[in-house]
């Protein structure tokens, strides 16, 4: 009985640190609620009536996702349904309990939709080479296939923002566009509406909330394809960045929603061929002989996405 009542004592929290580590939690979660809320009013991403389909990994962001989704289902002056759906790939140790068991005591309506795409893959993709391509479009035909069954109308992903950010790196390094990840968007079908309401929020703080709520969090490493160096190069490159120039992360992402197409080279989006003397003064215009001052950007996205 001493025994038990030591042990306690010792790994027992100071009253003092519990209350801070409270606070802290206590605020992540509503910066997760409202950077969320801003989201989708932002891009207007839920609508009344909505099934939207949750597409759940086992990582950290889908978990996030769909927790956080239910507490804006709990608040929203508008009504809509969440449907969590997994696809078990059949990859080899996919640990198949977990997710079902984790949605059906979080009381949501579920789906695990379960197909062999990681024998296709295998089969069809040689030894050595990358499987990524053929599992994604396997998964996306999937996935649509269930969005129709189960009479959803929009998709949900768990990209956030540091998702975006990369990908418009890696388009403009690797992909020669301008080009990133949209907050919500049609499907590549034309049926659905893919939406990505953690666009707002940054991956550690989907870090912080897995680790407070303990997500059974299944490992993204089962099917033992290489990582992609290039997104891993990207992270690398923001997370240097960010670390020597704070702040840096929140400026770019400012960026994507502050674009200038007449500052810019692509003609479908500006007709530069009918530029002509407009005689009226303009703040847009080119400022000649001037040079180049670059002032901290003040969009409202900014104070989003900051704390
Ligand atoms: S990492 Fe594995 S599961 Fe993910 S797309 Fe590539 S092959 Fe498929």
């Amino acid at each position: 009985m001493s025994a038990v009542w030591v042990d306690e004592a010792a790994n027992a929290v100071p009253a003092d640190k519990q209350a801070k580590i409270e606070r802290e939690t206590h605020k992540l979660e509503k910066r997760l609620c409202r950077q969320m809320g801003q989201a989708i009013v932002d891009f207007n991403m839920i609508e009344e009536g909505d099934r939207v389909m949750v597409c759940m990994s086992g990582g950290k962001d889908s978990y996030g996702m769909l927790d956080i989704l239910q507490k804006m289902q709990q608040r929203a002056p508008i009504r809509f349904e969440l449907v969590a759906v997994n696809l078990d790939q059949r990859q080899p140790g996919f640990p198949a309990h977990i997710l079902p068991e984790y949605l059906k005591n979080q009381g949501v309506e579920y789906h695990i939709e379960t197909q062999d795409t990681y024998s296709i893959v295998k089969r069809n993709i040689p030894e050595g080479k990358t499987m990524c391509s053929l599992c994604s479009r396997l998964r996306r035909g999937i996935l649509y296939s269930v969005a129709r069954r189960l009479k959803c109308n929009k998709l949900a992903l768990g990209h956030h923002r540091d998702d975006m950010l990369q990908t418009f790196f890696l388009n403009m390094f690797f992909g020669g566009k301008l080009k990133g990840m949209p907050p919500k968007l049609c499907s590549d079908n034309g049926e659905f509406v893919v939406i990505r309401p953690l666009a707002y929020v940054a991956e550690k703080d989907l870090q912080r909330w897995a680790v407070h709520r303990a997500f059974p969090i299944i490992p993204c490493s089962l099917c033992g394809s290489q990582e992609n160096l290039q997104r891993v190069q990207v992270g690398n490159m923001l997370r240097e960045w960010e670390k020597q120039y704070p702040g840096r992360t929140e400026t770019m992402f400012t960026a994507l929603q502050n674009v200038a197409p007449s500052h810019l080279m692509d003609s479908r989006l500006f007709d530069f061929k009918g530029v002509a003397p407009t005689g009226v003064e303009d703040e847009a215009g080119d400022k000649a002989f001037d040079a180049e001052t670059f002032a901290p950007p003040s969009l409202p996205g900014l104070q989003t996405v900051v704390a």
